[in-house]
């Protein structure tokens, strides 16, 4: 029997008009980290965004998250908050920095930083007169957390926030795109993310200074002088003019996108919410997710095994929720703040496939497949 052709996670899906831009490049020989892709691309992040904020290109959203705590000041033997559940670049530039993580676990209502639990950890963490030097917020899947809540807290106890958008572009809290809200926020362009520069990411600043500092470091922080002179250490983290140029083409086809991945949501939730073994995460009245990946949860390990299994059989890759750092055994001797909400999820959650490009009859598949399970278990 011929095996039916395989469904992804999350593949990249070109506009038409990437190869267009990518074609100027060439013709005007920017193959370089400088040229007019950039500032069209950036240009194109900060009109989204409908706030008065500043995009910086990068080579990825770990290198923005990355500059964001250089920006602020986050040095060895510093602490600094970070969600749990989330994917590991949300973390790995706090120990690039010699400084150290403190995991705050999850809600229920947004699989996001736990309000309660956060001001719990910041208490607890100023009290040993180790007061965060930053926290870093995760819209995870493309929901956003709450903002208003968590950013009361930490401006109650002023400290800076990193909002981690990699995977919310396009979603939006009470009317306002997420990456706005942060004292930084850092988008990503990888392959598997809403749009993609095949790889690539953006530092989001609230002033021209900030944009220029993120520049400076990511350009090796040469100072503005004939020779090369070097005052701090830097980074190579530019995106390159060509990779712009797919970003510009993307930036066109975004809200096409948002739409695809949240009608994908839409047909999983109507055709399997009628089995008592499966849920979804349902949007809050003030939030709006793009819908990165669509999640669903069952009952227990085994049957998302099963689930997962199954979909393998057929061809079909699905993941479980991303396992949570505090669990990580890169991450043993951190610090945690931990409430169970995300463990369960990392048990019984699965990713299905979330391509833009998915059409009917594969959501047909997929959906078939794991209702088979469902009605024989
Ligand atoms: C993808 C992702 C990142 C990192 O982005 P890269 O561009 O792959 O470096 C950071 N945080 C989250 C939550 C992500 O999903």
């Amino acid at each position: 029997m011929e095996t039916a052709s395989k469904i992804y996670l999350s593949p990249p899906h070109l506009g038409d008009f990437e190869i267009e831009y990518i074609k100027k490049a060439f013709e005007s020989n920017w193959i370089a980290p400088i040229g007019p892709n950039i500032e069209l691309f950036e240009n194109k992040i900060s009109k989204y965004l409908n706030e008065p904020v500043h995009a910086t290109a990068l080579n990825s959203g770990t290198a923005a998250i990355h500059l964001a705590l250089q920006l602020l000041d986050v040095k060895e033997g510093d602490e600094v908050i970070c969600q749990s559940f989330t994917f590991v670049a949300t973390a790995n530039p706090i120990i690039y920095q010699g400084a150290k993580p403190v995991f705050v676990d999850s809600e229920l209502d947004t699989w996001n930083i736990c309000p309660e639990l956060l001001e719990t950890a910041i208490l607890d963490r100023i009290s040993r007169y180790k007061k965060p030097k930053a926290i870093i917020a995760v819209h995870l899947y493309g929901m956003p957390y709450k903002v208003n809540v968590i950013h009361d807290i930490a401006k109650k106890y002023d400290i800076p926030i990193i909002e981690d958008s990699a995977e919310a572009l396009g979603s939006k809290y009470n009317g306002k795109y997420c990456g706005v809200f942060g004292d930084f926020s850092a988008f990503s362009f990888n392959g598997n993310k809403i749009i993609t520069t095949s790889g690539g990411g953006a530092l989001i600043t609230k002033s021209t200074e900030l944009k220029s500092k993120s520049i400076y470091l990511a350009s090796q922080a040469k100072e503005n002088t004939v020779h090369y002179e070097h005052n701090n250490t830097g980074y190579n983290y530019l995106l390159s003019n060509v990779l712009a140029g797919i970003g510009v083409g993307q930036m066109e086809v975004l809200n096409n996108r948002i739409i695809a991945r949240r009608s994908n949501f839409e047909f999983y939730k109507k055709y399997l919410s009628q089995y008592d073994d499966i849920s979804f995460l349902h949007e809050p009245e003030n939030m709006f997710s793009n819908r990165w990946l669509s999640c669903l949860i069952t009952t227990s390990f085994e049957l998302r095994e099963q689930i997962r299994l199954e979909l393998e059989q057929e061809n079909i890759e699905s993941k479980p929720l991303w396992k949570p750092l505090h669990l990580q055994p890169v991450f043993k001797d951190c610090l945690r703040f931990t409430n169970n909400v995300s463990e369960n999820l990392f048990d019984t959650g699965l990713c299905l496939p979330s391509g833009s490009n998915l059409n009917q009859a594969e959501l047909i598949r997929i959906v078939s497949t794991i209702s088979k399970v469902l009605e024989n278990k």
